[in-house]
């Protein structure tokens, strides 16, 4: 099933007006009388659908059912099982085998949520009191979740302008002698600078812990996300590219952290060895029944992937050289599986600010939010009144950090967020869907240029 805008000129189709239905279909025969290729750029400026004019994308596209014969398969050999516990059982096996094809990992721990498989990374680092780690200040809350739970402190570093991602010089500058690990995440799916996070990491004897959870199928310069860094992290949170409504998988190759990954996502416990508890950790489990969920889910993984992957890039081509805005940047060689789009436009080339801009967007029908989270991560009221524990922070009042979130400067993040703006993608749009969700984007820019 996809959204074919053409079948938005069926009368009986769901959710279309009779109105709807008569403004597409009129725009069609203006648009077939015209002569040569229908090319946006050569109609006159239209009429904005915020003034009355036609949308530009006519039909929403919603994402609806994810699943279907591969889960529900799953689930009736779930329900032959007596036992739902993960270790050993038959439906976590097929899951991390499944993981395993598009992410080869020695060690594989499957648990609650991304920040779980977050927190287990950094537990496995050996990240502790006053210990700092350099990660992105746009992302998930929990991407620092679980260093903060280690009692360690983390440190926001500047993003790439156009990429959202960790700008490998920034990351330097604010390495320390008490810098442990860079996380890196990969925000919306586009892979980051591995081979510069990853060399700054062998400079300077540090962890790379890569955040993937927004980053399902991947692949930076051919090779899957996940696999340059020491460790890698997925969530499985009903947003994300693969859902079982929540959870998380944490992988390793590297012989130093991936044996430990098993002891903290579980209590501690060494399941193979036995013998108690091996180290002090939190129950961070997956059930059997979110690991079936999973393992069909996996099944539809390469295709979700690659139809994002070009969706998002299709976007790109069709709005570069607007002026005024900037394009999702992804480095040629690297696949970007586009969580979402997100475009950047420049203040000062358009006469309008960007909530106008983005509700002439919404009225054209393109799926757009202005922004990503309303402030970067150390902005938020906890992280200002380093209120973490019961309103204290301990490793601060202890003196083991001089951290003052007050005065945290990430100037390239505050532009991005005051400028971003976001687009849905998902794999239910059709190119066609994309070409007119791009023809509203040059629509709305050609009319607010300055
Ligand atoms: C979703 C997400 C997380 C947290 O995952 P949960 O499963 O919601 O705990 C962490 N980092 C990033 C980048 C995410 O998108």
């Amino acid at each position: 099933m996809s959204c074919d805008p053409s079948s938005s000129s069926t009368p009986s189709g769901p959710g279309v007006s009779r109105r709807e239905f008569l403004a597409t279909s009129s725009a069609a025969v203006v648009a077939a009388n015209l002569d040569g290729p229908p090319s946006v750029a050569a109609q006159p400026a239209a009429k904005l659908a915020l003034e009355g004019g036609t949308k530009a994308v006519p039909k929403a596209c919603p994402l609806g059912l994810r699943w279907g014969p591969p889960e529900r398969e799953r689930l009736e050999a779930l329900l032959q099982q007596e036992n739902l516990t993960y270790w050993n059982g038959p439906q976590t096996k097929l899951m991390l085998e499944r993981f395993r094809e598009f992410c080869p990992m020695k060690y594989v721990q499957p648990c609650s949520s991304g920040t779980a498989s977050l927190h287990i990374a950094v537990a496995a680092a050996g990240i502790g009191l006053g210990d700092e780690v350099i990660t992105s200040p746009i992302t998930d809350i929990g991407t620092v979740i679980g260093v903060i739970y280690q009692q360690a402190v983390p440190v926001f570093a500047d993003l790439g302008a156009g990429t959202y991602n960790l700008d490998p010089a920034d990351v330097e500058r604010r390495i320390t002698p008490r810098t442990k690990a860079i996380i890196a995440v990969h925000l919306c799916g586009n892979p980051c600078d591995l081979h510069a996070l990853k060399a700054l990491a062998d400079k300077h004897k540090l962890v790379l812990i890569e955040d993937s959870c927004q980053a399902w199928g991947a692949k930076f310069r051919g090779q899957p996300i996940g696999t340059i860094g020491h460790m890698t992290c997925f969530s499985l949170q009903n947003t994300k590219h693969v859902t079982c409504g929540d959870g998380g998988i944490v992988g390793s190759n590297d012989e130093r952290f991936g044996p430990l990954l098993q002891k903290f996502g579980d209590k501690g416990m060494d399941r193979l060895k036995g013998g108690g508890f091996q180290a002090f950790a939190t129950n961070y489990r997956m059930s059997e029944p979110q690991a079936a969920v999973v393992a069909g889910q996996l099944t539809r993984l390469e295709a979700i992937a690659s139809t994002r992957a070009r969706l998002g890039n299709l976007l790109t081509e069709k709005i570069a050289g607007l002026p005024g805005l900037t394009p999702h940047q992804v480095h040629p060689e690297d696949r970007c599986v586009y969580w979402f789009y997100f475009f950047r436009m420049k203040p000062e080339a358009f006469r309008c600010d960007r909530a106008q801009f983005v509700k002439a967007l919404v009225a054209e029908g393109a799926p757009c939010t202005a922004g990503y989270i309303a402030v970067p991560l150390h902005r938020e009221p906890v992280f200002q009144q380093h209120g973490f524990f019961a309103g204290r922070w301990p490793v601060r009042e202890m003196g083991l950090t001089t951290m003052d979130f007050t005065k945290h400067q990430t100037p390239e993040v505050e532009a991005i967020l005051k400028t971003g703006i976001r687009v849905t993608i998902h794999e239910r749009m059709t190119e066609d869907y994309i070409a007119n969700v791009a023809e509203a984007i040059r629509k709305v820019a050609r009319h607010y240029a300055a």
